[in-house]
This record gives C-alpha cells, sequence and structure tokens, in this order.
C-alpha cells in the first residue's frame, strides 16, 4: 500500500516545518496556512482517523494540540482557536491519517469559515438522543 503523506513526513521523505516531536506524536504546520500558524498534529503510528485511534494515542496527540492552541492565543496573538479533525471524506477528511487541525482565528481575517446551521425543525430529539444513549452502553 503506498503510504500517504503524513507517514512520508514522519518518515523524513518530505520536508516539513515541525513545532513538536515526541516518539508517538508530530507537529507541524499545515500547508495550506489557512490561517497563520495553522498547525497539524498527527500520530506518527498510522491510524486512519480519530474514529479508529487508540485512546491512548488519541489522548498525547490532543494533548498536543491543546498546547499548541494555548502557545498561539498567548503568544502569538490569535484571539481563538478552531480545534478540528475531520473522519472521513463526507466530513472534508482528505488525507487518511489521523490529524488534529489547530486553527489560531485572528478577528481581522476570513480565511476559515464554519457554519452550522439549525437543521432541527421537524426532528424526534428525545428518539434521537434515545438511540445514541442506548448505543453508548
Ligand atoms: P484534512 O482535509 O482534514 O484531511 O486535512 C489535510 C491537511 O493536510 C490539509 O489542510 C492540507 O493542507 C495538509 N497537507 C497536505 N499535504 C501537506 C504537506 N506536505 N505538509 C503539510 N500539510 C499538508
Amino acid at each position: 500500500m503506498e503510504k500517504d503523506v503524513f507517514c512520508k513526513i514522519i518518515d523524513g521523505e518530505i520536508p516539513c516545518h515541525k513545532l513538536y516531536e515526541d516518539e508517538e506524536v508530530l507537529a507541524f504546520l499545515d500547508i495550506s496556512q489557512v490561517t497563520k500558524g495553522h498547525a497539524l498534529v498527527v500520530s506518527k503510528k498510522h491510524y486512519e482517523n480519530f474514529l479508529s485511534t487508540p485512546q491512548e494515542v488519541m489522548h498525547k496527540v490532543m494533548d498536543v494540540a491543546q498546547r499548541i492552541g494555548q502557545v498561539e492565543i498567548k503568544m502569538f496573538g490569535a484571539q481563538g482557536v478552531n480545534i478540528l479533525t475531520n473522519c472521513y471524506p463526507a466530513a472534508g477528511q482528505s488525507v487518511m491519517h489521523f490529524h488534529v487541525h489547530v486553527i489560531p482565528r485572528y478577528n481581522d481575517e476570513g480565511g476559515f469559515i464554519l457554519e452550522m446551521h439549525d437543521n432541527s425543525k421537524g426532528l424526534n430529539l428525545p428518539a434521537i438522543a434515545k438511540e445514541i444513549k442506548d448505543s453508548l452502553k
């Protein structure tokens, strides 16, 4: 199977602007820089996405994402930050290797738009909640 782009970065076959590295986690600048400082945090071991990553690895990746978000607010002058992980192409995942976006937000830019519309009309919320709740047991 051909390596994905993040496996190639982890293996040193493609360069990156590295922000952090330990035995299990690598963080680097996203090449697209949706906003200034846009970072990716990835698991070194290949997992398809957040949903299929073992909890302890996922927690380590999220720890690093949290730290980068804190730094970008404190040191970098961002007014906010979006922590985002896309799962499967239907949700916008283009690289099938678990990664978390850290997207700093500045009041004066429009590089990233996240719109959430209210589509609750006509939905049976108690029934939906029950179905999910029962499946979590
Ligand atoms: P997603 O669409 O959530 O799967 O995000 C994949 C991200 O990987 C995109 O934001 C791309 O800009 C980023 N990306 C792809 N190739 C590279 C690369 N060589 N170096 C850094 N970021 C990359």
